[in-house]
C-alpha cells in the first residue's frame, strides 16, 4: 500500500485484518450472522467528542476502521490506535 499523502493519517486495513484474525475469538467471521463475510476499507471513519452537548472537542475524536457484513449489513468499528498498538507501530 503506497504512504498516505502527507497530513493524512496512514491507514493500514490489512493491520485491522490481522488483529481481527488474532483477537476476536470468531477468527473474523460475522459475530451476528456468522459467516466469513466481513469486509474493511482503507478508509477511517471518525468519531467525535461531544461536551457538553452540542459542543465539539475537535482534538478529542476516536479514528475508526468499518468492517462491514455483506451478508447482514453488521457494522463493527474497530479503533485505530489499537490496531496501531497491536502492530508495535
Ligand atoms: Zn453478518
Amino acid at each position: 500500500m503506497p504512504d498516505a499523502p502527507t497530513g493524512q493519517p496512514k491507514v493500514d486495513a490489512n493491520a485491522a485484518i490481522r488483529l481481527v484474525n488474532t483477537k476476536w475469538i470468531n477468527k473474523g467471521n460475522c459475530p451476528t450472522c456468522g459467516q466469513d463475510t466481513l469486509g474493511v476499507g482503507d478508509e477511517l471513519f471518525e468519531v467525535k467528542v461531544v461536551k457538553p452537548p452540542g459542543l465539539l472537542i475537535p482534538e478529542r475524536a476516536m479514528h475508526l476502521f468499518a468492517f462491514v457484513c455483506s451478508n447482514c449489513g453488521n457494522t463493527i468499528f474497530v479503533h485505530k490506535k489499537v490496531v496501531e498498538d497491536a502492530e508495535g507501530t
